[in-house]
């Protein structure tokens, strides 16, 4: 018995001339309508104090068609400049529900270049995918394939600061939940290991991020030295990129590899419930990178224990996991937990503790108790 489920396939794909000339008008154009109508959302909000929906977005989208000097939007799909609208709307429900920050503008330069088609906006026939527009269909190197006779409902298009162009296609497909089993653990998500496991196991980052954040810095370091307009900074901008990119990729990866295994080896996984808000004013890079680590953990864990019929158990972030001692019996609070203590012995009961899989244990604690 399987559950219909949307999973996400990413692909890159290699643009012709005239695909990639549409597609960053198309770009260019959501992003301008993102833009409209978060500008005319704050106006209205502040002027006569009116809250927005979609359908008012979207019946803004069609009066500014009509203006002839925004005739270039009726220049490229309809359906992606409906999306950013869906999108925004969505941005700012996940912002009142306290789930996500106050939606921003979208620049030039910083902002994610994509474009999303809903079904009425391409065509998937023969495994040749085709945009609304076009006349050729994207050169895509599938390098897995989709599910056996699935249908997409949408496809996003986006092309990433390294300059490199993909296509996520989301797809209906079957999944099968996992016979249900005993087995349950806690994850600490730290800066020292990717995660720690209440089981005392830790995975570490891939060994090549380490290698390829040298190579970060470097670039880094190499780009601020250019000069402002300079061919060599736009080159210099270009090398940071491509190596963001990469180590994002192979994080992903890694990721997934992680996820997938603790769903399929537990019935329940305890987490910390940390939020956006707690995240955002961090400055300092290993703390930025292992937070943005986090997210992604918690998403992938969100929907893969969804998917298999296991359960995502997620603790209170004031909870003191790592302060706590987890000796069953013994509840000692250490005043002070400085990050570089890695472990430290209980002065009630004298067991001696490894920082970060004492806090996986009583995050675990934490998650059952609270079930
Ligand atoms: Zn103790």
């Amino acid at each position: 018995m399987g559950q219909a489920v949307k999973r996400g396939f990413k692909y890159r794909f290699y643009p012709t001339p005239e695909q990639a000339k549409l597609l960053h008008r198309t770009f260019g154009c959501v992003r301008l309508v993102w833009n409209m109508a978060l500008a005319e959302r704050i106006r209205r909000y502040k002027d006569e104090g009116l809250n927005t929906s979609y359908v008012d977005t979207a019946r803004w989208l069609t009066e500014w068609k009509q203006d002839p000097e925004l005739g270039f939007l009726r220049e490229v799909s309809n359906v992606p400049l409906q999306q950013t609208l869906r999108a925004q709307q969505n941005a700012f429900t996940a912002f009142f529900a306290g789930r996500a920050r106050y939606p921003r503008f979208k620049s030039k330069r910083k902002s994610r270049k994509s474009a999303t088609f809903a079904s009425n906006a391409f065509t998937f026939t023969g495994g040749a995918l085709k945009l609304a527009k076009t006349t050729e269909p994207l050169a895509v190197v599938w390098h897995r394939p989709l599910p056996e006779g699935a249908q997409p409902s949408t496809v996003t298009v986006s092309q990433d600061a390294a300059g490199r162009w993909f296509v996520s296609v989301l797809v209906e497909d079957t999944i099968t939940p996992l016979a249900p089993m005993d087995a349950m653990v806690g994850v600490d998500v730290g800066l020292e290991n990717l995660v720690t496991l209440s089981t005392g196991e830790k995975v570490t980052n891939p060994w090549h991020e380490r290698a390829c954040r040298r190579k970060l810095a470097r670039a880094q370091k190499a780009l601020s030295r250019k000069a402002k307009g300079s061919a060599n900074l736009a080159k210099a901008q270009l090398r940071v990129a491509r190596i963001h990119a990469r180590i994002a990729d192979r994080r992903r990866d890694h990721l997934h590899k992680v996820t997938t295994r603790l769903v399929r080896e537990n019935q329940a996984l305890a987490i910390e419930d940390l939020t956006v808000r707690n995240m955002l004013n961090n400055h300092c890079l290993a703390r930025a990178i292992s937070d943005a680590a986090w997210s992604q953990l918690r998403s992938m864990l969100e929907y893969k224990t969804g998917w298999y019929g296991r359960q995502l158990l997620l603790v209170d972030r004031w909870f003191p996991s790592s302060k706590l001692c987890s000796t069953p019996g013994c509840s000692h609070i250490n005043n002070t937990m400085p990050l570089n203590v890695r472990s430290w012995r209980c002065p009630l009961c004298g067991t001696l503790h490894d920082r970060d899989v004492n806090a996986a244990t009583n995050i675990l604690a934490a998650g059952l108790a609270d079930r």
